[in-house]
């Protein structure tokens, strides 16, 4: 990957075999390829595998690998036409889920705007059909924003999905800069708020979001984007250090320090959300199943 400057030492890749045991770890991957399922974490070249899946959890792409956005920040591809959806994708992802045996899986997807609901049927199809296989799984779904259907929101959460994520990305002054146009900080605000407290699931979903930290943004704002996120009833907050793909996409602008990634942790948990995972290289569904039991647990 290209990087533009030399990055920090804390960023620097551990070396396998530092956090998990390489042979779990292979074992899994040979499974993987009989599968033939698509994980965020191998694709993206994730540094946390070990860590996750030595912990049992996974993320799994959904609806192919084309993007009808197109983010500053993001390596995925882009269409105004993407490929139909595979209506089988739901059931052989939840075959392969029950042979892999993890505890807690993250479903994720590119933005659909070319579908009439965005996708939400074929997450509340996947999550129900996990769920028909494995009922003790763990499921998280990080959604788009559905375009700001809150119909698409309704359906997902009424799957009976475990943890309903979607991330905000940024502060509010530097959405333009660094989403797509058709996202917005008070559309996935609404998006989260509508999944908490408008589906009848108040007392038994987890919500979640994310941030990028790196991009321009000013501490009073990371401070502010946390409160609004609180206000809109989220309850567990992922803080990570934004890494530039290539040289196409937008620069970074800072590296934050692990001792800043810390007080963040530190200010999350004071203010009132239930778990931040905070530091340079926590993305947002890392160690998810971990994180989600130390939730319950307050
Ligand atoms: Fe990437 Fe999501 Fe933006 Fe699409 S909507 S370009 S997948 S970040
Ligand atoms: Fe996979 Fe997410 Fe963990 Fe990375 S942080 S390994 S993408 S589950």
């Amino acid at each position: 990957a290209y990087q533009h400057v030399q990055k920090p030492p804390w960023l620097q890749v551990r070396p396998a075999g530092d956090h998990f045991s390489y042979s779990s770890y292979e074992r899994l991957r040979t499974t993987l390829r009989g599968l033939n399922l698509h994980t965020v974490c191998e694709e993206a070249k994730c540094p946390n595998i070990g860590e996750c899946w030595g912990g049992g959890t996974a993320t799994i792409m959904l609806m192919g690998d084309t993007c009808t956005r197109g983010c500053r920040f993001c390596h995925i591809k882009t269409s105004r036409t993407p490929p139909p959806l595979d209506v089988n994708e739901p059931a052989h992802v939840s075959d392969a889920i029950a042979q892999w045996g993890l505890h807690y899986v993250v479903l994720t997807s590119v933005d659909r705007d070319d579908l009439p609901d965005g996708g939400a049927r074929h997450f509340a199809e996947t999550v129900l059909a996990l769920k028909r296989k494995q009922p003790e799984l763990l499921v998280e779904t990080l959604t788009p924003d559905f375009g700001g259907d809150l119909d698409g929101v309704r359906q997902v959460v009424a799957s009976g999905v475990d943890v309903f994520a979607h991330n905000v990305e940024t502060v509010q002054r530097l959405q333009r800069v660094v989403r797509d146009r058709r996202a917005g900080y008070a559309q996935s605000l609404r998006v989260l708020e509508h999944a908490k407290r408008g589906c009848g699931r108040e007392y038994d979903l987890l919500t979640k979001s994310s941030v990028m930290l790196g991009v321009g943004e000013h501490r009073a704002e990371i401070h502010q984007t946390m409160q609004d996120l609180l206000d809109a009833g989220v309850e567990v907050l992922t803080l990570g250090q934004y890494l530039r793909p290539t040289k196409r996409h937008l620069k970074v602008e800072e590296w934050v320090h692990p001792e800043e990634f810390e007080e963040w942790r530190r200010e999350g948990e004071r203010m009132g959300f239930l778990y931040v995972a905070s530091g340079p290289l926590v993305r947002s569904s890392y160690r998810a199943g971990e994180f989600y039991i130390q939730s319950m647990l307050r």
